[in-house]
């Protein structure tokens, strides 16, 4: 009885190392994909486009609706009251009319940037309440330095899923305060407690930061942001998302999780260059362990500041499974 139990065992031991050997292993349910974009800037051209009734989200609706979340940078406030920074060079406000499309792209938008506070706490009050009415769910930023630094919790397929935004680019004054509204500050310390609170207090499942960092048109990420990513990488987030240069940027993975450091743009009009008006629409597969895989569609944005998806141009994209990072035909994705 004993020696069947051991010849037994080995048979079985040898059938399991034959069958995970060369298989792929089995998708840990359930799964959630979600898609990041860029800079989205509402005012200026982008602005008179959905003035005059058009959509610039047109050309890229399908391959964001094919996603259970969608997320983007919203790189101006919405609003009607305010005055422009006088400190600034370019102060960007887009009008109340903008959230109805940006509603039917996206769940949530990214406030955590420099230009939501262009025009002063008023107008950035303003588009909370905008976006909360219609049902947008925004991160990054609050009426309170709290509300600020709270994830945005978004549930699919029971899945919990933390979005946290943080700006580190001037200026700073834009930044909330105990009881004065604004933006969140990326202090690696709060980086820190805010990642392990998203797990601890707000039972998230996977936690995701947006990052607005960087130095404009540098295609590569700098040491700040490196060292960044990796401390909230170690502090427990799944995955690092970031934009602000302008252009995209290098991707690193990080003890097997990906850090995006620059989308790009995605709707902004007034670049001449070539990689300023390239930008990058991020898709993530996502499990109970982390990102299980991401490819990226290309963007070639137009002089209207419209993305339209670059067919022909393969894009990236990585598994955990395969590890490796490899070139795919317009948004095909590795298992
Ligand atoms: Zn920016």
């Amino acid at each position: 009885m004993r020696r069947f139990t051991w010849l037994s065992s080995w048979v079985c031991f040898l059938l399991w190392q034959g069958s995970t050997s060369f298989a792929e292993p089995p998708a840990i349910e359930p799964t959630v994909s979600i898609a990041f974009v860029g800079d989205i800037l509402l005012d200026d051209t982008p602005g008179r486009v959905v003035k005059r009734g058009r959509d610039p989200f047109a050309p890229f609706a399908k391959i964001l609706s094919s996603a259970d979340i969608r997320v983007g940078n919203l790189e101006c406030v919405i609003a009607t009251v305010g005055k422009a920074d006088p400190g600034k060079p370019f102060s960007f406000r887009a009008h109340p009319r903008t959230v109805r499309v940006l509603k039917r792209h996206f769940d949530a938008v990214a406030l955590a940037n420099n230009h939501s506070g262009d025009f002063g706490p008023a107008a950035f009050v303003q588009m909370l309440g905008l976006l909360q009415a219609s049902g947008i769910g925004y991160f990054g930023g609050g009426k309170t330095l709290t509300e600020a630094h709270r994830p945005l919790l978004i549930e699919r397929n029971g899945l919990r899923i933390a979005l946290l935004g943080y700006n580190e680019f001037f200026p700073r004054r834009f930044e909330a305060d105990t009881d004065t509204p604004g933006i969140a500050w990326s202090e690696d310390e709060q980086v820190i407690l805010d990642i392990t609170n998203a797990r601890k207090m707000y039972s998230a499942d996977l936690v995701i930061p947006m990052m607005h960092w960087g130095w404009e048109h540098k295609p590569l990420a700098s040491e700040r942001q490196r060292q960044l990513a990796r401390t909230m990488i170690d502090a427990g987030a799944d995955a690092v998302v970031g934009g602000h240069p302008h252009v995209t940027q290098d991707i690193e993975t990080y003890r097997g999780k990906p850090i995006i450091y620059s989308l790009g743009n995605f709707v902004f009009d007034g670049f001449k260059d070539e990689d300023n008006n390239t930008g990058w629409l991020l898709r993530m597969d996502l499990d109970r362990l982390g990102v299980r895989a991401w490819n990226i569609y290309v963007a070639r944005i137009d002089r209207e500041g419209i993305p339209h998806p670059k067919t022909g141009k393969p894009g990236l994209c990585w598994s955990r499974h395969s590890g490796a990072r490899v070139e795919c035909e317009d948004g095909e994705r590795l298992q």
